[in-house]
Parts: C-alpha cells; structure tokens; sequence
C-alpha cells in the first residue's frame, strides 16, 4: 500500500467509477467511498418486489453508455457486460391504436411517422448519420480540449442541437413526428419550449440509429459491476455503506473526486456558498412492476420496442412538463416506460416480466401518482392492472432517500433550464475543478450532464492526473 492515496473518490455512480478506473489506469493509488449497500448509484438492479423480479430502480435503458467514448475504452465486456437489443428501441403509440417508432433504420422509423413527415425525418438525420463516433467526441468533451475533429459537422449539429424541440418539430406536419421529437426532448425534464431540448431529441433519435437503446442482461448493475472490476484490476479499492460527510474523515490523498451534488460538496468539503446559484429542477414519480405476463399495449409496435412513451401528443407532453416544473400535481403525465425482460429473460421468473414506468412531478413532491400513471397505461395498454403482481412505488422524498445526488427528487441532478442547459454546474474554464486545489466534481452536474455514459468521470479524471503531474512526486504504484 502507498503511504498517501493519490485520490480518493467519494460515491461510485457511473461517474465516479469512471473517474476512479481512468486514475487508476494511469498508475495513480484510487480508494472509492460509496453511502450505498452497493456501487452503481443510478445504475443499480435490485428485487424491489417479489423474488426473482430483477428491477432497475433508476437506469434502465442505455444509449448513452453504449455509444460511450470512455466507456469504449474500457474491457466491460470482459467483466460481463452484455447489451441486449430489444427489435425496435422505442414505440410512441396514439389512441387509434398506431404507433410512431425509432427502429435502428432511418428508413422504417421515417415511414412510422406518416407521408407526410418521412422526407422530413430522413433530411432531418442525414448530416449525422455514420458520425456518432466524432460527434460524440465532439460534444461530449470541454471546452480545453481543442478544436473539434469534425468542426463542419460540429457547428451544423449545433445550430440543430440548440434549438427548442418546439422550433425543430416546425419541420413536420404531423402529429406522429411532433409528438415522438417532444417525447424524445422530454427526457430533458424540462418543458419541449426550452433551449437546447431540440438537441436532446436529436441525439436520442441519431443514437437509435447508430448504436441503438440497449439493455444490459442482468440489468443495470451489469454496467457498475464491470466498472467496478475494471477498478479493481488496476489496483483500485472500493468501501460501500460509508457516507462521507467531512473531508477530514477521509484518508489522507492528493486528490479528492465527488462524484455528489455541487450542494453536498460545498458541504462536505468546505466550500462555502460556491454553489448556491445552481438549481435542481423538477422530480418523476416512478414505479416498478412486477407483472404476470407482458403490457398487453394496444399498438403491435410497443410489444417489440424496450422504451414506450405516452404522450401521445407534443401539446399534452409539453403541458405535462409545464405542470412538473411549475409546481403543478400530475393530472395526465407524459411516462416514459421500459420493458427489459422482452429481451432478457433473466429479470424475471418464466412468462413474467418487470416493467418500468416514471411520469414527472414537482420537486420534492409528497403526493401519490400511482392512480394516474395507471390510467394513462389503461389507456393505450387495456387491462394492464389485470397483470400486475406487484408494484415498488418511488415518488420523490423516496428518490432522493434512495441516493443524496437526486435533491428533492431532481434525477438529473441540476435543473436543465437557463443559462445551466449548457453551463454547468456553474462558469468556469475547468468545471470539474473547484476553489479548494485537491477537490474535484465529477457527477452529472458537470458536463455533459445527466446519463450513465461516464464522460463527467472521464473528464474529470483528465483534470485531476493535470493537476497531479503539476504537483509532483507522487504515491504511484
Ligand atoms: C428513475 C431514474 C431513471 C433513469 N433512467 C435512465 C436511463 O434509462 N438511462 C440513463 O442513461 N440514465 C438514466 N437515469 C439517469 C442516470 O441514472 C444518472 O444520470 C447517472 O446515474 C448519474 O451518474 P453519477 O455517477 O453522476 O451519479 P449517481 O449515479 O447518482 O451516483 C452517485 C453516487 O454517489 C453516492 N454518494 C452521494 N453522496 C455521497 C456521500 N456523501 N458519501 C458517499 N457516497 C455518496 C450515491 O450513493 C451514489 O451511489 C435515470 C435516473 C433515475 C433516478
């Protein structure tokens, strides 16, 4: 053992793994702190309900780590990780029973969207299609890190990516196109009127393309557990069920990563009010089921896809955003759903299932949705509380109980609106460094923000090995 850590991570989500697994592959002495029985923070699987019903309390469904460019640098496959591909990555049916869908062809999710919005979809995607590698690099990096590889492409996703999904969706005629792009932005947590959520519709859109929506067999945990081994095969250490509240209780080391809230860093590192202009924003409202057969959905094309979303229009989808993010209960809440077990048999006993589903509700929110989201799912799946077996019910004071990075329930861990949708988690040439020289943030409160994809690890870790190799001698092994 080194005398002195070179750093110790505090929390072991997918960002602080990342972090951790890139210092430590580069010779450095990492210890990673994690409050949870288990790592993973919102890439976790447990059996919320009955025996044998594997479920995914937050993550389920996984674009962005499969299109990962640290993640791509890493063995996971070799520490078990298996993507499973559900046949269409997501179905957006309506109430005459159709449905729009993003299958892996530009082609078939063109003609889902009607006549009438197929050339539309299709001249919509065609600059990216083939560039996820370089976009993603491109956009998914910081500001110091040089010039993009691909500048032309770079700036047109920009001008695209910048736009509310409301402006972006003026270029489709229909209903279908219009409410599957305000569905896609939802995911934003923020209403489909705000900057940039056109942005976040099209890089879901492009990632069903190039690399699909993926479930990891076993669940979730899957993608932690081999970060955790990757960890542990470079000579990395991990404590679970150790809360860090005070730097001083940690082991002595020339680098600390938070892998926390910017609120709880400045809380537990001594900063201050450093963070006090960053906001959270509103919360969901989640619900895992164990059920006794499949969602008997009304559209053919929500049997076959992994993620179904109910809007079905972009007007009740943006409404139902307004409501969360204004203070307003639920009264018809957009739900984004996922159904792992149609492709992974291992998430529950033979012939049942566990499904997924959250809608969106205010910050903090001590109501109960559970009737609502109930009637939304009868409405395009009829007969669905025929099947439920049982359900695990998470609103959010349980949410943010469940992990302290989800203040009053905000699952993106700072609010998407403002200034904040492309700054975060406030100015700064290195947003992962802070006032104190040896204390780091590397959660999805930095960019590129929420998601289990790594990439504010990745760039964390670049910041602190700069800082290391700046202040010399160090406890490498
Ligand atoms: C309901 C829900 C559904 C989601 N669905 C998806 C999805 O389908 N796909 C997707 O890509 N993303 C999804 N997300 C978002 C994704 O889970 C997060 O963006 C991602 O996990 C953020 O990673 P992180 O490492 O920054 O933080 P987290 O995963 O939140 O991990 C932080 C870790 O730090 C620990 N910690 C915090 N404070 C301390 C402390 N003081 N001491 C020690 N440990 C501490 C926590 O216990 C936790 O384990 C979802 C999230 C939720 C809640």
């Amino acid at each position: 053992m080194p005398s002195m850590l070179d750093a110790v991570v505090v929390g072991a989500g997918p960002n602080g793994l990342t972090a951790a697994v890139e210092l430590a592959r580069r010779g450095f002495a990492v210890e990673v702190f994690e409050a949870g029985p288990a790592v993973g923070g919102g890439a976790r699987t447990e059996e919320l309900t009955l025996p044998g019903f594997r479920h995914d309390p937050c993550s389920a469904v996984h674009p962005l780590a499969i299109g990962s460019p640290a993640f791509q640098e890493m063995p996971l496959a070799r520490h078990g990780l298996e993507w499973l591909q559900p046949e269409l990555a997501l179905a957006h049916p309506f109430p005459d029973g159709s449905a729009a869908v993003l299958a892996g062809s530009v082609g078939e999710t063109a003609m889902s969207l009607g006549p009438e919005d197929a050339d539309a979809y299709r001249r919509l995607l065609a600059p990216y299609l083939g560039h996820w590698d370089t976009l993603a690099r491109d956009f998914l990096r910081t500001p110091w890190d040089g010039l993009p590889r691909d500048p032309y492409r770079w700036a047109r996703f920009g001008l695209d990516a910048i736009q509310p999904a409301t402006l972006l969706s003026r270029r489709f005629r229909g209903e279908k196109a219009r409410g599957m792009l305000a569905g896609l932005a939802a995911h934003a947590i923020a209403p489909t009127s705000g900057p940039a959520t056109g942005g976040i519709a099209l890089l879901f859109a492009l990632a069903a393309h190039e690399n699909g929506w993926p479930v990891p067999r076993g669940g979730s945990q899957a993608i932690s557990d081999a970060l955790a081994a990757c960890l542990r095969e470079q000579g990395g250490t991990i404590r679970t069920g150790t809360e860090v509240k005070r730097l001083d209780e940690l082991p002595p080391a020339r680098a600390y990563v938070f892998d926390t809230s910017p609120a709880a860093l400045a809380r537990i590192a001594g900063l201050g009010r450093a963070y006090q202009g960053y906001r959270y924003g509103a919360s969901c409202f989640k619900i895992d089921y164990a059920l006794s057969g499949p969602v008997p959905w009304t559209a053919e094309e929500a049997r076959r896809a992994g993620t179904v979303h109910i809007g079905p229009t972009a007007g009740e989808i943006d409404a139902a955003l307004h409501a969360a993010v204004e203070g307003r209960d639920p009264r018809v809440p957009f739900l984004i759903t996922a159904q792992p077990s149609i492709v992974d048999p291992t998430r529950a006993p033979e012939g049942s299932h566990v499904f997924w589903v959250y809608g969106h509700v205010p910050a903090g929110w001590e109501g109960d949705a559970t009737e609502v989201i109930e009637r939304q799912l009868e409405r395009f799946a009829p007969g669905f509380r025929d099947v439920v077996l049982a359900r695990a019910v998470a609103g959010p004071p349980e949410i943010a109980k469940r992990n302290a990075n989800y203040v009053d329930g905000d699952i993106a861990c700072g609010a998407f609106a403002g200034l904040q949708t492309v700054i975060r988690p406030k100015l700064a040439r290195v947003p992962y460094a802070t006032a104190h020289p040896a204390v780091f943030l590397c959660s999805s409160a930095t960019p590129p923000g929420p998601g289990v994809h790594g990439m504010s690890g990745h760039h964390a870790a670049k910041a602190v090995w700069r800082r290391l190799r700046e202040t010399g001698p160090s406890g490498r092994r």
